[in-house]
């Protein structure tokens, strides 16, 4: 046994408060006096219970994560089980460029991306986390004279729904962002500005609804892979797992890309196609993009992380892919777009290419809600843009698992859409991917 009485920190042991929980510049202080030894593990990594849980969450990516997090918060349902068959925030979570708007074209989908921008707002003091949330504005660019009016439909209907836009013309959105070619192949006639819009760190907002809900007493449990269902006359009773059953009669499943796969284990089929999406981040530079860019006529967008890189994204593979790399063709295409906007970055070399595999719904809208196996629900159907609508998405399906009711903000959004007909088309409506 190792004596404590010639520890470098002999008082570690017998602080009488317990390891520091709490983030604040005050702990921060005092660790730095402690040698950074008295900091609590930021959640806990757990094992499965042989009992029953009162709900399980599948899938250890933003969504999942916050619906746990509210299950605890908001419901009072702190016997709950995360699995995650990676490591969390390893999915989709952990691979997007960040961007958070809520600059949706129809008034179900602007109230629920709005609604998911509020909560982005408070975050960091509601977790206990930074999350560096940077609110720097998010640009389009119109190139030609239809790209124009597209953003001002797309700005009217913002307004309409409440929601923060302004329209520039191209001498105003040259004077925001230094540095815009003058090309004559992409002139650049105006743009659509969203100010609250902005990026997050991605990591920190999985890391962060991990820890908060980690201290409601949500079980974290990393390298468990739901493999089947356990059902019983209609209704599911659990899951079967690489770690064994896992019992309880409410099942939530949040696993974007995999949404089709996993859903059909338990029989539900959904209208889902997947599909890689890509990024790439340059090599660090000295801060000269202080907003987040899309230039839909170019197929190029970007903005600047806080190391100093520049975040690009590009579009869908268009063939049905699990493969979670990227392709060259596309790289090239991102390249030739941010070098027609910059040409000042046709130097940079590229650091990184990554891909996620995101689950595309034809009407780009999310699917949040029940399912026809009782007790089973869904949150996928994400695409290309899930990230901003984390908060929202954890919430209101922690809502219908609770209550049984869907949330008035996600009632549009439920599978008997695809029955109805009641499509919520925002592919086409704000024209630009979701
Ligand atoms: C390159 C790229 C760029 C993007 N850019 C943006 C952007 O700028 N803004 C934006 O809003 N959105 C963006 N998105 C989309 C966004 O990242 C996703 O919509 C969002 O992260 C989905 O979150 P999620 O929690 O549903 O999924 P994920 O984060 O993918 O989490 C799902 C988790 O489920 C786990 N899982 C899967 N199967 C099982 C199983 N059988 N058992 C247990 N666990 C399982 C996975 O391991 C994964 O960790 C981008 C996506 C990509 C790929």
């Amino acid at each position: 046994m190792p004596d404590a009485t010639l520890s470098l920190h002999p008082r570690r042991s017998a602080r009488p408060s317990g390891p520091t929980r709490r983030y604040s510049a005050w702990s921060l202080l005092r660790e730095g006096f402690n040698g950074q030894r008295g900091w609590a593990p930021a959640w806990a990594d757990s094992v499965p219970r042989p009992t029953a849980y009162n709900a399980i969450v599948i899938g250890g990516g933003g969504h999942g994560l916050a619906t746990a997090y509210y299950l605890a918060k908001n419901h009072g349902l702190n016997n709950v089980a995360l699995l995650e068959r990676g490591w969390i925030g390893g999915g989709n979570t952990g691979r997007n460029t960040t961007i958070i708007r809520s600059n949706y074209f129809f008034p179900e989908t602007a109230n629920f991306f709005e609604f998911a921008l509020g909560l982005y707002e408070g975050l960091s003091r509601d977790l206990n986390y930074n999350i560096m949330f940077s609110q720097r504005g998010m640009w389009m660019l119109g190139h030609d004279r239809h790209g124009l009016e597209v953003l001002r439909r797309s700005a009217n209907a913002m307004r309409l729904n409440g929601i923060d836009a302004e329209l520039h013309d191209a001498e105003s959105v040259r004077a925001h962002i230094p540095g815009l070619n003058r090309s004559p192949r992409f002139p650049i006639l105006g743009g659509l500005n969203q100010p609250r819009g902005g990026t997050a760190r991605h990591d920190a907002v999985a890391w962060g609804y991990a820890r908060a809900a980690s201290a409601l007493g949500v079980q974290i449990i990393q390298n468990c892979e739901v493999q089947g269902f356990i059902v019983e006359r209609g209704h599911v009773r659990g899951v079967e797992t690489n770690l064994g059953v896992i019992r309880a009669d409410t099942v939530g499943m949040a696993v974007a890309g995999h949404s089709t796969v996993l859903a059909g284990k338990a029989g539900v089929r959904l209208p889902i196609s997947s599909y890689a999406l890509q990024a790439f981040v340059s090599e660090p530079i000295k801060p000269c993009l202080d907003t987040v860019l899309l230039s839909p006529a170019t197929g190029a967008y970007i903005s600047q992380s806080d190391k100093g890189e520049l975040v690009i994204g590009a579009g869908l593979d268009l063939y049905l892919s699990y493969a979670q790399r990227g392709s060259l063709p596309w790289m090239e295409r991102a390249a030739a777009g941010v070098v027609e906007l910059f040409p000042a970055f046709s130097r940079l070399r590229f650091l990184r290419q990554w891909a996620g595999i995101v689950d595309v719904v034809h009407d780009s809208t999310p699917i949040i809600g029940a399912t026809d196996l009782g007790g089973f629900y869904v949150n996928c159907g994400w695409g290309t843009g899930g990230f901003k609508a984390i908060p929202a998405g954890g919430w209101c399906l922690a809502h219908h698992m609770a209550t049984g009711k869907a949330h008035p903000l996600a009632s549009a959004f439920g599978l008997d859409r695809f029955r109805t007909g009641a499509l919520i088309d925002e592919a086409s409506a704000a024209g630009i991917a979701h």
